[in-house]
């Protein structure tokens, strides 16, 4: 290890053991205080795992959504599948990873899972396009278009997503002049709630591309996708402790000029962190172990030590995050563009016209820092390119994505209270797959092609088998 780096490494250590033994001794000094927060430091209810007929339980990653089917079904092919379409007993839900906050896959009736088709089905080296099975998950496709030669232009921050589930709800990553993941879909397969195969594209039943891309799995099970995906790009990933207001004041620049650029806003302590990513010629340095979910743990002890002194909070969170030293990697953009996220969280998400983000996040800052003091995960700032699926929240507008999250042992309705509100001041759309309120009346002002999609949806599924409770409320706002 170079010196430099030791002293940055050794630093950061003391730092860390500096701020668990402060924190340790103002706890203690502070009983009350740590008393009432490990009181609250519990683990939420879990619902039962059977109900009364003895169906067993599913539920989301976050915990917030959970149903007893009465039949799950995992198909292995087309052919089962469709047969299983046309007599399954409604609501039939898709289910991917299962990573969604919102009630768009519970059900207690047909839960159907795609887990047993997934792979590359076929591929063009020349165009560096692939088909892949709907089922597949996200990081195991990295690898196998690596394998190929090939990789998906961008991704989310996570990669535990099964393409199907991802492409149904916008999944997006962050880059300028980078679509949602949907952008580069050139072609799918479906299986319609009547059990026809259908295949779409712009060149073959284009209005049901248009609006089965971004589909809420309301318009079928998606079987098979082809994706246009670029070739193998090596780029430096660098994270960096910045402060907030300068960053601010340089994002619109700086989200122009990187390849990838997102930033995590910490509150209560006037510094963020910033993500950029580079496509570079130098040689492979692979990522480190994650720092993050160490880093975030921090967070939380000086939330909980110093909720209540938001001036300490504020001084002691800058000199830790200021002793952080930069992060840097070099390697295909598969293996840096996703990361671990092992701590649980609820989150919201809206997606602001690009001009409108900086003047959104100082609003949301401002309403957390004066009113939820017990927040301390960071808020999210990425930008996403513009497309135009009907149902994609970035139809037609380039984007800047503003999410914010809550621990998942912590009370989360300020984000419906606090957050949404300005999210939607500022015409945000919100993510389909994230917590949000909004039912059809509010959606259809939102998006432009929102007559034409809900005439497909009803020619595809007239009877609406593949509507359950959430999906209603989209619709029809019943
Ligand atoms: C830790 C974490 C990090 C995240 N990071 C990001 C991020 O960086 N960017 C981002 O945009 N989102 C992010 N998300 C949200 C996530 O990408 C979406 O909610 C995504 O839809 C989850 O995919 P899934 O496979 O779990 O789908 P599920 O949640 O299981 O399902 C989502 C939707 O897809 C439908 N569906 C599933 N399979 C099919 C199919 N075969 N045919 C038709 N419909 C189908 C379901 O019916 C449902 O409507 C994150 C979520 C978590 C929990």
């Amino acid at each position: 290890m170079a010196t430099a780096q030791r002293t940055a490494a050794r630093r950061t250590i003391t730092r860390r053991k500096a701020l668990l033994a402060g924190g340790g001794a103002v706890a203690l000094g502070a009983g009350g205080l740590a008393g009432r927060r490990a009181w609250l430091d519990r683990e939420p209810p879990s619902p039962q795992p059977l109900d009364a007929a003895g169906n067993a339980l599913w539920s989301n990653w976050s915990g917030s959504e959970h149903a007893w089917p009465a039949a799950r079904h995992a198909p292995a092919s087309e052919a089962e599948l469709a047969g299983l379409m046309a007599r399954a007993a409604a609501p039939i839900r898709a289910v991917g990873a299962g990573h969604s906050f919102t009630g768009l896959v519970p059900t207690d009736a047909t839960l159907v899972s795609l887990d047993r088709m997934s792979g590359i089905v076929s591929h063009d080296a020349a165009l560096h396009r692939a088909s892949v099975r709907a089922g597949t998950r996200l990081a195991p496709l990295g690898e196998a278009l690596a394998a190929i030669g090939q990789e998906m232009p961008n991704l989310p921050d996570i990669d535990r997503q099964s393409l199907a589930g991802a492409l149904a709800t916008g999944t997006h990553g962050t880059g300028k002049t980078m679509m949602a993941l949907h952008g580069n879909v050139v072609e799918m397969r479906l299986v319609t709630p009547a059990g026809e195969t259908v295949t779409c594209s712009r060149q073959a039943n284009a209005d049901l591309f248009h609006a089965a891309r971004v589909g809420l799995g309301a318009f079928g099970i998606v079987t098979e996708v082809t994706l246009q995906n670029a070739p193998l790009a090596r780029v430096r990933k660098t994270a960096s402790i910045v402060e907030t207001e300068e960053l601010l004041r340089q994002w619109p620049d700086l989200a122009g000029r990187h390849r990838n650029a997102e930033f995590m806003i910490i509150p209560f302590s006037g510094r963020s962190l910033l993500i950029t990513l580079d496509e570079t010629g130098d040689p492979v340095a692979p990522r480190g172990p994650d720092r993050d979910t160490g880093g975030l743990m921090q967070l939380k002890l000086l939330r909980d030590v110093f909720e209540f002194a938001p001036g300490l909070r504020r001084r002691l969170a800058a000199w830790f995050l200021d002793g952080q030293p930069p992060e840097t990697a070099v390697d295909e953009g598969w293996k840096l563009l996703a990361n671990a996220r092992p701590v649980r969280f609820h989150e919201m998400e809206y997606h602001v016209p690009a001009e409108a983000q900086v003047e959104a996040l100082r609003e949301v800052l401002k309403r957390i820092e004066s009113d939820r003091r017990d927040v301390f995960f960071p808020i999210e700032a990425r930008v996403v390119a513009p497309d135009d699926a009907w149902l994609s929240p970035f139809y037609g507008r380039a984007s800047g994505s503003i999410a914010v999250h809550a621990y998942y042992k912590d009370d989360y309705d300020f984000l419906f209270t606090l957050v949404e509100p300005a999210l939607r001041a500022a015409g945000g759309r919100p993510h389909w797959g994230k917590l949000h309120s909004l039912g059809a009346a509010d959606l259809r002002a939102l998006y432009p092609m929102w007559d034409a999609a809900a005439e497909m949806r009803q020619a595809t599924d007239p009877q609406g088998r593949m509507l359950n409770r959430h999906l209603r409320r989209v619709f029809f706002d019943v």
